[in-house]
């Protein structure tokens, strides 16, 4: 191929994987696509990587297969092995590698150009190498708190705030420096070093609990600082994808923090894990009613319209196989069995939504909180497993709790609330669960994966009805 033609295909394949990346966000915003969206984005991605190693700039391809041999010797295990409830960390550390494979390209770029990068072109880099550096040492950060490597509760002292942004605007003040002076390369490490410092310093106030969302944050840097090496090597697939990890980072946070009724400055200075304390010192002794399997499977079994409620506990018990053969079981009774997903239930974003798809639960049973809600009402039965926050009436009028205002579940509103946990542990918001108080309460105490198959068995020994 003659390097014009070569240089055609390289933008016809970038335009292509732009495209890809667009449909595959799309694609997975519904979990009956969400497959497609996957498949989408890795043709995409195989795209741009092919069309990238046929540039005429590349001299030696030596380096790169060592990089490609490193990368998927560390990448292809992890995915491979790596528990569904850990996805978080494990999203917390790719960001940290990307940023960090960002950042470096900008460091390389700085030290190859300089003194004769154009202002255009010094402040893309600026942005890419602090973005990239903070996120970088940000993320391993939130991968530490999140595999409880370092404390996962917030680190505070008197007048941090100020001490942060002191930090991050002396970053912000050397860079525009050397966009003004890029040969005063002497302030370069230490412009690099601020980067790294502030990325520590910007996570260790923020709990574990709040972790993924700021993960989502940094994702969004992570894009950012993408797109900005765009603008530097004058990739327009760069800048694509990067401005579309960026717009789409930060609408999760977004979508987080409302589904959580949290502001952004809340999550980011709020301590939030500060709270779990002073709730738990306000248990006073209240009873509440437990059953058995056998009682439960009786009560489902006499249900004509069960509302299925899951949440970590759910995760955490891999229960979500169990949980299907309990849907067949009472299906092929003629019970009518939907499940409810809140936004925020498990610990990132369609979570419950990923563990239902694997157990191949039919996508049309799966209702969002606004849908399933009116619902309730009509229902005998809400069995919630392993969901805790996302059920608590104390969101709607108590106050003083740290989940006021969070939209909820109404679970309380159906005929029956059966609740399979293992004892009277709070959940993520480390308060107390005024559902498992009411009279139409009852509570399963037990690990939702065999909580759930017991009641499987009862069902199908047939003893009930
Ligand atoms: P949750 O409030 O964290 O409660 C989970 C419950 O599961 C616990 O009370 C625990 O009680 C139970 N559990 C744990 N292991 C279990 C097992 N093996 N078997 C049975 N039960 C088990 O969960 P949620 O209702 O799903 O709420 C999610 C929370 O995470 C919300 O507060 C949300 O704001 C927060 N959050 C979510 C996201 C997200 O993107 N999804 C992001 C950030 C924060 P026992 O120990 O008594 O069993």
């Amino acid at each position: 191929m003659t390097p014009h033609l070569v240089e055609q295909f390289i933008q016809v394949a970038y335009i292509v994987a732009a495209a890809l990346f667009i449909l595959a966000l799309k694609w997975l915003a519904a979990p009956a696509t969400a497959r497609r969206g996957v498949r989408a984005g890795e043709v995409g991605m195989l795209l741009a990587v092919v069309g990238t190693l046929l540039h005429q700039g590349i001299v030696s391809y030596q380096w790169i297969l060592i990089g490609f041999v490193l990368g998927s010797a560390v990448g292809v295990p992890m995915a491979l092995y790596m528990p569904m409830t850990a996805v978080p960390q494990r999203t917390a550390l790719s960001h940290a590698f990307g940023a960090l494979a960002a950042a470096l390209v900008g460091v390389a770029e700085y030290y190859l150009h300089t003194p004769e990068l154009s202002q255009f072109t010094m402040s893309a880099l600026a942005l890419e190498i602090l973005l990239g550096s903070l996120t970088f040492t940000g993320s391993l950060m939130a991968f530490g708190k999140l595999q409880e490597l370092v404390p996962t509760r917030p680190v505070t002292y008197r007048g941090q705030n100020v001490v942060n942004l002191s930090l991050l605007a002396a970053a912000v003040a050397i860079g525009i420096y050397l966009v003004v002076e890029p040969g005063a390369s002497h302030l370069f490490p230490l412009f690099v070093a601020l980067g790294l410092v502030f990325g520590v310093l910007l996570i260790i106030p923020i709990g574990g609990a709040d972790m993924p969302t700021v993960i989502s944050l940094l994702n969004s840097y992570a894009g950012l600082s993408a797109a900005a090496m765009g603008f530097v090597l004058e990739n327009n697939l760069l800048i694509i994808a990067g401005a579309l990890d960026g717009a789409s980072g930060f609408i999760l946070s977004v979508i987080m923090c409302k589904a959580m009724n949290r502001s952004f400055t809340n999550v980011l200075f709020g301590a939030f894990g500060q709270f779990r304390a002073a709730a738990e010192a306000r248990g006073e002794a209240r009873t509440v009613r437990s059953a058995t399997a056998e009682e439960a499977a009786s009560i489902l079994e006499a249900a004509s319209s069960v509302i299925v409620v899951p949440g970590y506990g759910m995760a955490v018990a891999q229960a979500q196989h169990k949980v299907r053969e309990l849907y067949d079981a009472l299906t092929k009774r003629g019970v009518a069995v939907r499940f409810a997903i809140h936004p925020v239930a498990g610990r990132m974003p369609g979570h419950m939504n990923v563990l239902l798809a694997e157990a191949d639960i039919p996508y049309d049973r799966l209702l969002d909180m606004d849908e399933i809600n009116p619902e309730f009402a009509q229902a005998d039965v809400a069995l919630v497993i392993g969901a805790n926050d996302v059920t608590n009436p104390a969101a709607r009028h108590d106050r003083s709790s740290p989940i006021y205002g969070m939209p909820i579940l109404d679970v309380d509103k159906a005929r029956t609330v059966m609740v399979i946990k293992r004892g009277m542990s709070p959940g993520f918001a480390g308060i107390e669960n005024e559902l498992y108080y009411l009279g139409k309460t009852l509570m399963l105490f037990g690990d939702a994966k065999s909580f759930v198959g017991a009641i499987v068995k009862e069902l199908s020994d047939g003893g009930h009805g």
